[in-house]
């Protein structure tokens, strides 16, 4: 069945914050924002078999992005910091995968680089868990067995609630949408062949295969 997970999940978007990293922001020599930078991925973002990533065939410079993905439980909009975690109610940690040979031409010409980032099967996410009660929160994500890439939620420029507040100026939230967090430091290629896991803590939440 193409889109087993998204048969739950009807409707669902996607909502990215690029640059929440400061050493992230720095590695790509980007400023760091004053506010988030938010960007979008559609559901069929969503890989259409669970654990693969599918190669593009537009691209020669896949990069992986581990990321906390937060699933929104209730509709929202111009939510206040105050009411933000009530907005949420799962987290798991995601891939944002992204074609940044594609981005890098964008950008240099001042295009958005909806392309390079929404593409289909783009944003494997794992078993969603719990909130976990205590913050911070480390993530990690190893690529065939190496680390690549270890966060800490107290690195975040802007904390999970403060992304609600901001994304929802602009963006009602939606029951099953969910929101990647950013990432850390560490962004690096991917090819054919690349088993990947991403961890919460020690807990493995996802396994994502590239084809
Ligand atoms: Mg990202």
């Amino acid at each position: 069945m193409p889109y087993p997970w998204k048969a739950h999940n009807l409707g669902v978007k996607i909502i990215a914050v690029g640059r929440n990293y400061a050493e992230h922001a720095r590695e790509l020599g980007n400023e760091i924002p004053e506010e988030p930078v938010l960007f979008l991925k559609p559901s069929t973002a969503i890989p259409a078999e669970s654990g693969v990533f599918v190669y593009p065939s537009f691209s020669s410079d896949v990069h992986f992005e581990v990321e906390i993905v937060l699933r929104v439980c209730k509709e929202g909009k111009s939510v206040s910091l105050e009411n933000a975690r009530s907005f949420y109610d799962a987290l798991t940690v995601g891939i944002d995968f992204t074609a940044r040979d594609l981005q890098s031409k964008l950008k240099a010409k001042g295009l958005p680089w909806e392309i390079s980032k929404a593409f289909d099967g783009s944003a494997p996410v794992g078993r969603f868990v719990d909130v976990p009660a205590s913050m911070p929160l480390h993530f990690s994500l190893t690529q065939n067995g190496e680390l690549r890439q270890t966060g800490s939620t107290d690195d975040m420029l802007n904390g999970f609630d403060s992304i609600i507040h901001h994304v929802t100026k602009y963006f009602t939230l939606e029951p099953g949408d969910l929101i990647f967090t950013g990432t850390p430091a560490g962004v690096g290629p991917t090819q054919r062949g690349d088993t990947f896991e991403g961890f919460l803590g020690d807990e493995k939440l996802l396994t994502c295969v590239v084809r």
